[in-house]
């Protein structure tokens, strides 16, 4: 079961990567060369692959998946 509200959604972020936002995970792209720095997900050792549009906040192809999954999940719940 995934977050059912962006608060919800919010409030994982924030547990996990410690970060007071939501990534902007539809603007991410693909990482061109050595990332400068891990993914965000605390102790997370996975090279990342995916940064935002800006190069910053990478994650890794698992986390760059789990916060897509976790985004549709509120859409779904919202939608309903
Ligand atoms: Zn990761």
């Amino acid at each position: 079961m995934g977050p059912k509200s962006w608060s919800e959604l919010e409030d994982l972020v924030r547990k996990y990567t410690g970060l007071p936002f939501i990534p902007d995970v539809d603007h991410y792209r693909i990482i061109r060369g050595v990332p400068k720095s891990p993914c965000i997900f605390i102790g997370c050792t996975e090279v990342p692959v995916w940064e935002d549009r800006r190069g910053e906040y990478p994650l890794c192809e698992g986390h760059y998946r789990i916060l897509l999954q976790w985004r549709e999940s509120v859409r779904e719940n919202l939608i309903r």
